[in-house]
């Protein structure tokens, strides 16, 4: 019944039953502090205004659908995570959920390190000016170019996630004549759900090394042999869209086992472990999440504990959080298209994007909220459902929201929350052009990665 390989963090199916929604909220004119980002309010107009800037100016100015980030949130999450780990510990922000120049800039200037698993990424993060020594390479098949262009630039760690890619890292450093600083992944048997996790003795999906069976070990003894490589610590990262800390618990408890084997066998105590990312974010109302200075402190307080008893030096340790931090930090802006009432259903509202920039929704059955942002409403709710443009009846935005029922073409809306996994997951599908991701900050938008235009389409297409 489980898919164990969660890159960008389902709901599961199980977690709510089919067919659920809930209660109208209170005032559908509410905007909840917990899935907006924190520059969010309403004007004296009633209009929604984001870093000082309203969404009727965002939308005339940059059209819609648009990706809207607050700068000043971001700053502030990755500053909050930044300051919870401390000096000890390093935080890396997980490029896969949303990566740009701008967003480099920012985690350079807030004291951050960069997960990339792409040459792709790793070019947008060079380019930007992130010091290369404090960007990781991730990855089940870099391939030997990637890996190539990755010791070049000279990356802090590379995460080695098969044996093969043991020698063949191994291999390219040699042949550069670099020791390259290394992470072994290994999966320790936790898979991690929403608010449960599952401890296993295997895992079942393709990512990192199985502690079971002694294959991890035998990773680190082949490791531990090559000379171009300086092995530096161990990798686990259990799931997305965590909240229940205990995945972590049983997961660290593994990592610093297989630590403690090490030591007996080869007498080296590897300096670092990396627990990965995951934590959850609110996508609605029901979700509470837990603060960056929490989440410190469960982590620091199990490693030092695990190590404690297994008489070890307690490792640095690293966090990958993506969603948790960019997350929160931005929503998307749509025009409210044809308004289609089903008799005794519920009420179809179409938008001017869809599935090409959020596949959450169809992908994992991700949750998430909409709220009227151009003007207030003192009409009801209605039961609607918000969809997309594109040929395709799965093709939903919002599976269940509540919306004022004098909504009307030409009204904006917005869904928050969608800082992470919609623009980098976002598709052309129907030659749809991939929307804008305008920053705002004290007054001031400014376009950090510009919307597709035909042109672009066309220039793929060489005919
Ligand atoms: C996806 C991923 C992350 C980030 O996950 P979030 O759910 O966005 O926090 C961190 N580390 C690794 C190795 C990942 O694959």
């Amino acid at each position: 019944m489980s898919r164990s390989a969660h890159p960008a963090g389902p709901r599961h199916a199980d977690v709510l039953p089919e067919g659920h929604y809930s209660a109208p909220p209170a005032d559908l004119n509410a905007l909840d502090a917990k899935v907006w980002a924190q520059t969010v309010s309403r004007d004296q107009d009633g209009v929604v205004t984001v870093g000082g800037i309203d969404v009727n100016r965002l939308a005339e100015e940059y059209g819609t659908p648009a990706y809207v980030i607050d700068e000043a949130d971001f700053r502030s999450r990755a500053r909050a995570w930044r300051t919870a780990f401390g000096t000890d510990a390093d935080v890396f922000y997980a490029g896969k959920a949303f990566l740009s120049r701008a967003v480099v800039r920012w985690l350079h200037e807030e004291g951050l390190n960069l997960d990339v698993c792409s040459g792709g990424e790793l070019a947008t993060a060079l380019s930007a000016g992130m010091p290369a020594d404090r960007i990781a390479f991730h990855g089940n098949n870099k391939s030997p170019e990637e890996i190539e262009r990755a010791i070049r630039a000279g990356v802090g760690r590379i995460v080695l996630d098969s044996f093969q890619e043991i020698v063949r890292v191994a291999h390219i450093a040699r042949e550069l004549g670099k020791r390259q600083r290394v992470q072994i992944r290994i999966t320790v048997g936790v898979e991690a759900h929403t608010h449960e996790f599952i401890a296993t003795a295997h895992e079942d999906q393709k990512f990192g090394i199985p502690l079971a069976g002694g294959q991890a070990a035998e990773a680190v003894r082949r490791a531990l042999q090559l000379d171009s490589l300086e092995l530096i610590g161990i990798h686990s990262h259990i799931g997305s869209q965590i909240f229940d800390m205990s995945g972590f618990e049983v997961a660290a408890h593994r990592v610093v086992g297989l630590l403690k084997d090490i030591r007996d066998e080869h007498g080296v105590e590897l300096p670092e472990i990396d627990l990965g990312g995951g934590l959850g974010i609110a996508y609605t109302s029901d979700d509470d999440p837990r603060e960056p200075h929490e989440i410190a402190k469960a982590l620091n307080e199990i490693v030092t504990r695990e190590c404690e008893a297994a008489r070890l030096r307690t490792p640095r340790i690293s966090v990958e959080p993506g969603r948790a931090i960019v997350g929160p930090t931005a929503f998307t802006l749509y025009e409210v298209g044809t308004i289609k009432p089903l008799d005794g259903l519920r009420t179809y509202v179409s938008v001017d994007g869809g599935m090409s920039d959020n596949i959450r929704t169809a992908l994992y059955d991700a949750e998430y909220s909409v709220t009227l942002v151009s003007r207030t409403s003192d009409a009801g709710p209605m039961l609607a459902r918000v969809v997309g443009k594109h040929c395709e009846s799965g093709d939903i935005v919002v599976r269940d929201a509540f919306l004022p029922a004098d909504l009307a073409p030409g009204d904006l809306i917005a869904v928050p929350a969608t800082g992470a996994y919609c623009r980098s997951m976002a598709s052309n599908y129907n030659h749809v052009l991939r929307p804008p991701v305008v920053a705002v900050h004290d007054g001031e938008a400014r376009v950090i990665v510009r919307r597709e235009t035909e042109e672009d389409l066309l220039r793929l297409d060489v005919g």
